[in-house]
């Protein structure tokens, strides 16, 4: 029978990579929350949505559509927001600097979780994010918590900037990722916390192939 694996955890611990190859192997849907929040983040920004006025973040949420669709150009499934392809602009450090502040907002968590949710529903999904073993699917049958040393996470998305053509100071996204740790793990409704019956996975010294063969091992018990 198929199953939900939650995999949530700390930002460049290697979670959405980790959840993609296991996906693929087990032939699983993959589903990237982070991304949905900051598509979710992108729109509010263009659109200069105000965070503090329930109206217009209500009808924000109401225009906005998100899904993963195939990029035929790359052959990988992409984040699109309203039909348009917004998986670069996603992953782009201005992004990354507010996405925090808008996953606050209550009623942004309330309609992505509701569409995690749906998406989830028929099982058979990998979903990464930071409440999916908590809030998402508390029912999921395998529960990753994946950390890693915040150096370490900072040297990782360097590299990850590096290969779309950003070069930051490493201390930058250093400051940018405790930034992101301290506002995710200390907010009352922080959506950051490791479920009771998660398994936690320290991938600081690990290969993204050790993770996989970790997580695919713990779903096939
Ligand atoms: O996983 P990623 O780093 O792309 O997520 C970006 C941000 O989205 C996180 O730092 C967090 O603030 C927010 N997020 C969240 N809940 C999730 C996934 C992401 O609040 N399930």
């Amino acid at each position: 029978p198929k199953i939900i694996i939650a995999v949530d955890g700390y930002s460049s611990c290697g979670k959405s990579t980790t959840a993609k190859g296991v996906a693929a192997y087990l032939g699983y849907a993959y589903i990237d929350t982070g991304a949905m929040y900051r598509a979710v983040t992108l729109y509010f920004m263009t659109q200069h949505v105000s965070l503090t006025n329930p109206k217009e973040v209500a009808k924000a949420l109401e225009n906005i559509k998100i899904d993963f669709r195939r990029n035929p150009e790359t052959g990988r499934n992409e984040t699109y927001l309203n039909g348009l392809n917004v998986e670069d602009e996603i992953r782009k450090l201005y992004i990354a600097n507010w996405v925090s502040e808008v996953s606050a907002v209550s009623e942004v968590r309330r309609a992505m979780v509701a569409q995690q949710q749906r998406m989830g529903k028929a099982r058979g999904v990998v979903m990464d994010g930071r409440d999916i073993g908590t809030v998402v699917f508390p029912d999921a049958e395998l529960k990753v918590f994946m950390t890693a040393e915040p150096e370490i996470r900072a040297e990782r998305r360097q590299i990850e900037l590096l290969a779309k053509g950003e070069m930051l100071d490493l201390d930058d996204i250093l400051q940018n990722i405790k930034k992101r740790d301290h506002i995710d793990t200390t907010r009352s409704d922080s959506p950051l916390r490791q479920a009771s019956d998660a398994v936690s996975v320290d991938t600081s010294f690990m290969t993204l192939d050790e993770q996989i063969d970790l997580v695919t091992q713990l779903a096939d018990e």
